[in-house]
């Protein structure tokens, strides 16, 4: 923890180099997309994509599930994006699920989770769709993730600021997975109904 709060104590001092950088994030932001992924330590969006402060907006989640969308029981995911889509005015969003993520490697492997109730909780909302080719034993669950983070953006296509937009062409919807062991980004083509290196 020691360097972290070493950094952070010089911080100030790293940004002073580009003070106007700095002076413009305090007017506003209006970052160009919302970037939805897991909390895991090894995926790192800013480094990912080269996006600087102000151009991200970021939601992350164990397993960067997308809980359904319910008016009863609003949940701090469905306000990250209804914020960035209805005020932000954002026009892509991101779904990106990784290799070896612990989240969707739990489900495919059907591990006994009573011991953390919350992530088993959490992990039930992720629906994992039938017939996932992934096999227990592989340890980067490409294919589950791949067809997890599909199951994220129809999802998304059911919150009420997002289908009407995507009708519309106002909105782009992107399913990418990340190699933790590559640092390869690949993309879901829906035409080719694949995911192929961007
Ligand atoms: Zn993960």
């Amino acid at each position: 923890m020691q360097p972290f709060i070493d950094n952070a104590r010089s911080f100030r001092q790293q940004t002073a180099a580009r003070p106007e950088e700095f002076a413009r994030l305090a007017e506003g932001q209006a970052p160009q997309a919302l970037f939805i992924t897991c909390s895991d330590s090894r995926v790192i969006p800013s480094l990912i994509t080269g996006a600087r402060p102000g151009e991200l907006f970021e939601l992350r989640t164990a397993g960067n599930i997308v809980p359904p969308y319910t008016l009863a029981r609003p949940t701090s995911e469905a306000a990250t994006i209804e914020y960035a889509v209805e005020v932000l005015g954002v026009n892509d969003v991101v779904v990106c699920g990784h290799s070896h993520c612990g989240a969707v490697g739990a489900l495919v492997r059907g591990e006994d989770l009573t011991a953390v109730p919350a992530v088993r909780d959490w992990l039930a909302h992720a629906a994992p769709r039938p017939g996932d080719a992934t096999a227990p034993d592989d340890p980067t669950v490409a294919d589950a993730v791949q067809s997890h983070v599909l199951a994220q953006i129809l999802r998304l296509r059911s919150y009420p600021c997002i289908g009407p937009r995507l009708e519309a062409g106002e909105l782009r919807l992107h399913a990418w997975f990340y190699e933790i062991h590559t640092g390869t980004v690949l993309a879901h083509r829906p035409h080719a109904d694949t995911f192929v290196a961007l």
